[in-house]
């Protein structure tokens, strides 16, 4: 098979074809390019191997593209290039073996085919020449073609062999399953359950870009089913395996959370393709294991789950080298409120309960009602549909509420400063207390969100409180 007219931007497949003659190497485009080409979904990432020194050849490769900035890593014996929108990486053809017990593998100078071999899945070591004699030609040592027509994950060596020698590649092969849609053969699934207790020896980091690409699939619950089934979610994500499971006490059942939060979480992912607003969901219910009691009046509850889950998600977020600013603080905040437009739905709906909501939520509001609707996952259509009925409805409210009173970004009419000043006083409690009573009545109704208003209550709470002006 010829591909040499997907090789675009022809000028960087030119240049280094020219580069690699110029320094008597054989060159490939090889891995995740090559794939995507037969898939036909764009990519931007390039990587080229050749045998020789993938070093010289990115100099060389740079010089003719007209392109300063050459990112060597010595230690690894390989370049990068950026060139407008494209990276291109440059590595020597290598073989590689590891060590049982690290990560530090013995590397040697290799051939193309040793290189392939030591690729991940057969779909990833596919390879095509940029050589005089080969340009274009599609080198397939592993019948990686069929397994792209066939749907499958496969390795291409013996899978324990390949497991062993990076761990990391059984989060991959989920990975992949779950972007692509494809199967994982079999032999390589049994692999990884026997493998899976290996995943300990690879660094968080590395195991969290492979698990946020799961979690940004198309449907992630089918890569995480495979994670549960493969032994690898115990081991990585404890807390979110302990939501599997029913227990039956009294002949009553609570709903198996597992699935339930995989549905919010492909639910969800129909309407948002943010990482962090995906993570919510996944944490919403995570603390229902921790909450979980059974009364035999009103059967299971999971009382204050939303609170604790608040609570657990700084250290789930820290274990699974998360990013622990701002971003972990929108995953808290909607984990904590998850239940209040519910809570809004079943009550007579005030407008002081609204302000409040829109005053905790803030900018995130939208954000908060698209995880509540994805929270209903009744199987009744006839219970979803009023649901969603009584969702518009308390979205109608927090409109009327949010263009009368812009609560949103909720900045005090009064400040402690003004306070201080006006009354002589030195930070203290009082200076809260006053600015506490004001929010309040702003958000009871009692008085509206303006200045004027804030400024008259200002000074008839400092009159009750004796403090002089
Ligand atoms: P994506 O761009 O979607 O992440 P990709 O296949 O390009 O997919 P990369 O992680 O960029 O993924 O890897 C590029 C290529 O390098 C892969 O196609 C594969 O051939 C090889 N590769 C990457 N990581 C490994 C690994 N841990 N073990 C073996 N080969 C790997």
């Amino acid at each position: 098979m010829n591909l040499a007219e997907h090789l675009i931007p022809k000028d960087i497949f030119d240049q280094v074809s020219l580069s690699a003659q110029q320094l008597q190497v054989e060159a490939y485009v090889i891995g995740g390019f090559v794939r995507d080409i037969l898939l036909k979904r764009p990519s931007k990432d390039i990587d080229f191997v050749c045998v020789g020194s993938g070093i010289d050849l990115a100099e060389a490769s740079a010089k003719r593209l007209g392109i300063r900035q050459v990112t060597t890593y010595k230690n690894f014996g390989t370049a990068m290039i950026k060139h407008h929108d494209h990276e291109i990486e440059f590595v020597g053809a290598r073989r590689e073996s590891y060590r049982q017990e690290s990560r530090k593998p013995t590397v040697e100078d290799g051939t193309l085919e040793d290189d392939q071999n030591r690729r991940d899945f057969t779909i990833n070591a596919l390879a095509i020449g940029i050589n005089p004699d080969n340009y274009g030609e599609l080198i397939d040592p592993f019948d990686g073609l069929k397994d792209l027509k066939k749907k499958m994950i496969r390795t291409p060596l013996e899978p324990s062999i390949t497991f062993s020698d990076d761990p990391l590649r059984m989060m991959r092969a989920v990975r992949f399953a779950s972007q692509l849609n494809f199967d994982i053969a079999p032999e390589t699934f049994e692999a990884i359950q026997k493998e899976a207790h290996r995943i300990k020896i690879v660094s968080g980091e590395r195991i969290i870009v492979e698990l946020n690409k799961i979690i940004l699939s198309k449907k992630p619950s089918y890569g995480f089913n495979l994670l549960f089934q493969c032994g690898l979610l115990e081991l990585i994500f404890p807390e979110m395996m302990a939501l599997h499971g029913v227990e039956t006490i009294d002949g009553k059942s609570h709903k198996d959370n597992f699935y339930h939060t995989l549905q919010v979480l492909d639910n969800i992912s129909e309407h948002t393709d943010d990482l962090y607003l995906r993570w919510a969901a996944i944490l919403h219910d995570i603390a229902k294991p921790p909450t979980k009691r059974f009364n035999k009046k009103v059967g299971w509850t999971f009382h204050g789950h939303e609170d604790r889950g608040a609570r657990m998600t700084p250290a789930i977020f820290k274990r699974l080298k998360l990013p622990l600013d701002e971003r972990m603080k929108y995953v808290q905040k909607l984990v904590k409120l998850h239940l209040r437009p519910i809570a809004l739905v079943k009550k007579e709906i005030t407008d002081s309960a609204i302000r409040r909501l829109l005053f905790e939520a803030g900018d995130d509001i939208d954000d908060l009602m698209t995880l509540c609707k994805a929270d209903i996952t009744s199987k009744n259509s006839e219970r979803v549909k009023r649901y969603l009925l009584n969702f518009k409805t308390v979205e109608q409210k927090l409109k009327e509420i949010e263009e009368k009173d812009q609560l949103r970004n909720f900045q005090p009419p009064v400040s402690g400063e003004e306070i201080m000043e006006t009354f002589h006083l030195k930070p203290s409690r009082i200076v809260g207390d006053i600015k506490n009573e004001i929010r309040e009545a702003i958000l009871e109704g009692i008085i509206p969100n303006n200045k004027k208003e804030a400024l008259n209550l200002m000074y008839s709470i400092a009159k009750e409180k004796g403090l002089e002006f």
